[in-house]
């Protein structure tokens, strides 16, 4: 079942796409499932569950951490995330720096922009984010590689909004490419694209998509 949920997503997949599939609240034994068919990376927005997780499962799986992250629980996952897609403050930022330090690691991460028309999601305005990267405090940090945005559209079934939204997501990488990482070519990550809208990302140009419910079957909660 997971495997042929998995096989059916990758034969989508345009070329250079990375799936992250989305395990969060699913048990061990059929992410080992996803796993044993050949997927390596994973995504969780729980930082006990991820822990738990990383501690009961193959070492060489890759862990994104997708979901908001209090500054206070930095600590527990900096010595394994593979990325962090959801850094929305330079307070968030300041802190993945000084636990990636004490990790002897440089932290991958993605700055996270608020592209729905739904207030609840988080994340960063392009101002907000070029206040960031103009910092100080950004620019004296050692232990960061930020590779990208990442961004969720709108919960609806209107396709021409979540185009458009994640075509604004799509306009914000470009801005920051062109004004910030132009000589930085491990900036080149647009993680955008759920179960019901991976599809429109991927011709908008998503790099990175995030599914879940279609590999692991609906969710009984958040
Ligand atoms: C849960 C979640 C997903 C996956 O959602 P599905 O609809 O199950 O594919 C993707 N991104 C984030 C940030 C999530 O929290």
């Amino acid at each position: 079942m997971i495997k042929k949920n998995l096989e059916d997503i990758i034969k989508t997949l345009k070329d250079g796409v990375t799936l992250v599939a989305v395990s969060k609240t699913k048990p061990n034994e059929l992410i080992q499932e996803a796993y044993d068919a050949g997927q390596r990376e994973f995504g969780e927005n729980k930082v006990q569950e991820m822990v738990a997780k990383h501690e009961a499962l193959p070492k060489d799986i890759k862990w994104h951490m997708i979901g908001h992250l209090q500054t206070n629980k930095v600590k527990y996952i900096a010595s394994f995330a593979h990325l962090i897609h959801s850094v929305d403050s330079l307070k968030l930022l300041k802190e993945i720096n000084k636990q990636a330090n004490k990790s002897n690691r440089v932290q991958g991460v993605l700055l996270q922009f608020h592209i729905a028309k739904e207030e609840t999601k988080f994340g960063l305005s392009l101002e907000e984010a070029e206040d960031l990267l103009n910092s100080e405090v950004y620019k004296a940090m050692k232990n960061i590689e930020i590779r990208g945005v990442m961004g969720m559209a709108t919960f609806t079934e209107n396709e021409t909004q979540i185009r458009e939204e994640f075509d604004h997501l799509h306009s914000i990488f470009d801005q920051l490419h062109s004004k910030y990482f132009k000589n930085t070519p491990t900036f080149k990550e647009i993680s955008m694209g759920m179960s019901s809208d991976y599809q429109i990302a991927m011709e908008v140009g998503s790099t990175m998509i995030r599914v879940g419910s279609s590999i692991f079957g609906q969710r009984n909660y958040l």
